[in-house]
């Protein structure tokens, strides 16, 4: 249950310095309160033990990147793995943070719109059953959603293992307006791509059973309302 969950009621009140808190902060005036002079840009959805977040650390040390997760116990796996990283080297590391969440219910609580410019779904739960279908973490709701925090040209990338749920991503993805898929030949110039196989926990375990792995990656374009 994630009745439990503290949220903040709106961006305007979530306090990253805690997360990041090598980083120093600066004083924001009109609101009294000590900001970050940057935003958080990358968002792994359901980051399970954060293997994805290790990994974006040390290849984007000027980006802030947070991993997102409901399972208490494993969020809280995560922030202690982020904690022992940075004792160990305390010039990295200070980039990533874990925040225990439901994604589906509080994304828009924590981050402005057209703030995010990556955002990951990798290996997330199948859902298989019909009836479970609603709780798919892409759906056309929630990619509204995703819409609204993406920045324009922001990426979108998705992984799995379950042919299903890669149709289903790729159908709800494409037909949704603000979102268009990037021909694989074009993600070769993206150091990302390779990691997304083997960065995660559940990546490897995919691997150790010879698994299948479909990816399938969007980018977030102009509204053609707007324009
Ligand atoms: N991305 C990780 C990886 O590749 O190893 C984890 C994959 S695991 C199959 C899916 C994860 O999504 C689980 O850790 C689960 O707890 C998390 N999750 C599911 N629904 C979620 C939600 N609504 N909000 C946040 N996390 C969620």
């Amino acid at each position: 249950a994630d009745h439990c969950i503290e949220y903040p009621i709106k961006p305007d009140i979530m306090d990253w310095t805690v997360l990041y808190s090598n980083i120093i902060p600066i004083f924001d005036t009109n609101r009294s309160i000590k900001i970050l002079n940057k935003f958080v840009e990358f968002v792994d959805i359901g980051c399970g033990y954060g293997g994805l977040l290790v990994t974006l650390s040390l290849m984007f040390p000027n980006n802030l990147i947070v991993g997102m997760e409901i399972r208490v116990k494993v969020s809280d796996y995560v922030i202690d793995r982020i904690a022992a990283l940075r004792s160990q080297f305390p010039d990295q590391y200070q980039n990533i943070a874990c925040i225990r969440t439901n994604t589906m219910k509080y994304l828009p609580n924590y981050f402005y719109k057209g703030q995010l410019k990556k955002m990951f779904f990798l290996y997330p739960d199948p859902h298989f059953k019909k009836a479970k279908h609603k709780w798919r973490i892409i759906n056309k709701s929630l990619l509204a959603e995703y819409a609204y925090v993406l920045a324009e040209n922001a990426i979108v990338y998705t992984m799995t293992d379950v042919k299903d749920l890669h149709e289903w991503m790729v159908q709800h993805l494409t037909v949704h307006p603000l979102f268009l898929r990037i021909p694989i030949e074009q993600l070769t110039s993206d150091p990302i791509i390779e990691k997304l196989y083997e960065s995660t926990e559940e990546g490897q375990k995919v691997t150790r059973n010879n698994g299948d792995k479909f990816l399938a990656v969007f980018r977030r374009i102009s509204d053609p309302y707007l324009n």
